[in-house]
């Protein structure tokens, strides 16, 4: 295996999911379209939920809260983190993430995409409502807290079931794709959205598209020219590597 030589492209998209984030000991939050492990949770990441039941979503996403700020970013964030800053002048890299647990940022990684919303902001639960969503690093796991403006409840800003990615976001990733030479997915399944629809729009801007993961793609993605199988952490210094 040798690197990629990423001096050779300028306008670079990165896609990573819950495979980045093993190795800092993070269990894997999926939004929509990904499966949870445990019977219960996707009952729980649901709009209907928050309605009904607000204190065992705050009791779900509390502790991922916790966990997610005690974690440190590994060796695949850092080195994503390290060819942003290496890049050459007029060259760009988009990162976007399907995780919520802001390690990326934590890494050092600027302007970082988040699909499904971080874990560590709040936000009001009325769409209505101005308050803006805020870092907050209480678990609220003793009660539901409720907005300072309208009193409506207060929910995790994190994309739940049955919501949309956030308009912003599906934005900027579309521009960034439609103008892609290297599409790196790693740490997600290939076959299966976002990943697979990520793919699709690189192989039509003629992108390179490559895939770092664990599992190997069954059936394999024809629009993935490249499948590297490990450990994101082990991987990507290697693969990544400007020097
Ligand atoms: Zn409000």
């Amino acid at each position: 295996m040798k690197p990629l030589g990423l001096q050779k492209y300028r306008r670079i998209v990165v896609l990573t999911g819950a495979g980045i984030s093993v190795a800092s000991g993070l269990r894997p939050y999926r939004g929509p379209g990904g499966l949870w492990e445990e019977a219960g949770i996707a009952d729980l990441a649901t709009p209907q939920a928050l309605a009904e039941r607000p204190a065992e979503v705050w009791r779900l996403f509390g502790p991922v809260r916790v966990q997610a700020r005690a974690a440190q970013p590994n060796d695949g964030h850092l080195a994503l983190a390290k060819v942003q800053s290496s890049l050459p002048a007029g060259a760009q890299l988009c990162l976007v993430t399907q995780n919520i647990d802001g390690l990326h940022q934590r890494a050092g990684s600027q302007d970082v995409v988040e699909l499904h919303g971080s874990a560590f902001r709040t936000r009001c639960s009325n769409t209505a409502c101005e308050l803006e969503a805020y870092e907050d690093d209480s678990p609220h796991t003793n009660g539901v807290p409720t907005c300072p403006r309208c009193n409506a409840i207060l929910r995790p800003d994190v994309v739940m079931f049955g919501e949309m990615i956030p308009a912003h976001s599906e934005w900027t990733v579309k521009r960034a794709l439609r103008e892609c030479d290297l599409l790196i997915a790693i740490g997600t399944s290939g076959t299966v959205s976002p990943a697979s629809n990520f793919v699709r729009s690189a192989e039509f801007a003629r992108a390179r598209t490559v895939l770092v993961n664990l599992e190997p793609m069954r059936p394999r993605h024809p629009a993935f020219d490249e499948e590297y199988l490990g450990r994101a952490e082990e991987l990507l210094p290697v693969l990544l590597a400007t020097t």
